[in-house]
């Protein structure tokens, strides 16, 4: 018997909508007007899962949905935050007291920014100690989905604390020029992100997600060399080849915090002190890296990681070399295939509703789909015939009604824009 299901897509975002959302809740929290409203978007990878912190490569493209955060200056050194993702539970500190380990919960990302612009930034990026900001924020990326909320907020928040914090230094910096422009000062940006993230949330996290925020651009994927964290732009079009992604959001809940993340990352690097190598990234032959290793699990990651990272070169090859149409489809959906497998079987990070969402994509006619992210829950992506999206999706919606499981989201993949100031 099959059963039908109907598939529940997330409302693409109106940009102006949320603008204006966000300043009213301002307000409304503040009593106030915000002096402006930054947003970053969330990443969705295409290819290079669980190698950012290994030197390897990685694929991300933006998301049209994004964090937003409305912002004013205040001059007495105090940062206050709310979000509507956390009713009631409004958070203030004195920047220049924040400390890791001191804070808790999703404030950690926020205040944790402030404390990295201070620690490392620089002296354009450093906030002056008068320099304090109260912050509203609303995000539309899916919280823990696997498309890097935690990134768009700790971007958006970037941007708003460096931009607001202009008129209480002698020179702006100019983040919030054309990306293109900016690129260097947002290269920097991000690795305050990723500190941010690393120390004082406590997620052990590459910088594949904040790089994606700060420095994609629209219409493009970004090719991200994580040894020295150099960019390039790839031209993705994936509508001018009647294809879409389809993003499957399982809405099973997973916590990178919880030390699955951690422990990954321990077995690389164990693997790499064992093999003699700087990083996994330098393994030559996997056989013999393998064999060297003799522990089954350590084999399996040393497996995934180096795999991974041919499968990512391969893929950024197709696209330089033009439109994925024929072979090069094919080729494509091959690729994302074996990530997912490479994911579920050697790195042991995936779970039982991203492989039902992945094998449904398949079978319902994908040219290729796997996990995106983090995994133990979060997003798929299936590689589809623009015309072909709806079918496929039902299909998904139909495997979870069979498992009686809670329907997953559908997320359209339009391009996004790169984090910025909007209003
Ligand atoms: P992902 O980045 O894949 O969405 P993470 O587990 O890395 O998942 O980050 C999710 C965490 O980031 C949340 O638990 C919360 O602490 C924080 N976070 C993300 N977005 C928001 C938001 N809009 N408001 C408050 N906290 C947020
Ligand atoms: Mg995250």
């Amino acid at each position: 018997m099959s059963m039908t299901a109907t598939a529940q897509w997330a409302a693409l975002p109106d940009h102006s909508a949320e603008i204006a959302r966000v300043r009213e809740e301002f307000i409304t929290a503040y009593g106030y007007e915000p002096d402006g409203v930054w947003s970053a978007p969330g990443r969705l990878n295409l290819l290079g899962e669980y190698i950012d912190f290994l030197g390897g490569s990685c694929l991300p493209m933006p998301l049209p949905y994004r964090t937003y955060v409305a912002g004013a200056l205040r001059r007495d050194g105090v940062l206050r935050a709310s979000s509507l993702q956390m009713p009631g539970d409004e958070r203030t500190v004195v920047i220049r007291d924040i400390q890791p380990g001191h804070l808790k919960g999703w404030f950690t990302y926020v205040a944790g920014v402030a404390w990295a612009m201070n620690q490392e930034g620089g002296r354009d990026i450093m906030l002056p100690d008068e320099f304090g900001a109260d912050l509203l924020i609303n995000s539309r990326v899916p919280v823990g989905g696997g498309l890097s909320s935690s990134a768009a907020l700790e971007c958006s928040t970037a941007l708003a604390l460096l931009e607001l914090s202009c008129p209480v230094r002698d020179e702006c910096p100019e983040a919030d020029a054309t990306p293109a422009d900016s690129d260097a000062l947002r290269a920097r940006l991000a690795q305050v992100c990723i500190t941010a993230e690393n120390k004082m949330a406590g997620a052990h996290t590459g910088g594949l997600d904040q790089t994606a925020s700060l420095r994609c651009r629209q219409g493009h994927a970004l090719a991200l060399d994580c040894r020295d964290m150099s960019a390039r732009q790839v031209p993705f079009d994936l509508s001018a080849v009647g294809l879409e992604l389809l993003v499957i959001d399982t809405r099973a809940k997973h916590s990178l915090a919880d030390g699955q993340y951690g422990s990954r990352r321990a077995d690389c690097e164990e693997s790499a002190r064992i093999l003699g190598v700087g990083q996994l990234v330098d393994v030559e032959d996997l056989d013999e890296a393998t064999a060297a290793l003799g522990n089954e699990r350590l084999a399996a990651r040393t497996r995934h990681v180096v795999s991974e990272i041919a499968r990512t070169r391969a893929f950024i090859e197709l696209l330089d070399e033009g439109p994925l149409e024929g072979v090069r489809l094919a080729v494509a959906g091959a690729l994302l295939n074996d990530s997912h497998d490479s994911l579920r079987d050697d790195y042991e990070v995936s779970c039982e509703e991203l492989d039902v969402a992945v094998e449904a994509a398949r079978a319902a006619g994908a040219h290729g789909a796997r996990m995106t992210g983090g995994g133990f829950g979060g997003s798929a992506i299936a590689l589809v015939d623009a015309h072909a999206v709806e079918g496929v999706a039902r299909a998904v919606a139909a495997a979870y009604a069979e498992r009686g499981w809670e329907p997953p989201h559908f997320i359209r993949s339009l391009p996004g824009a790169p984090a910025g100031r909007l209003d």
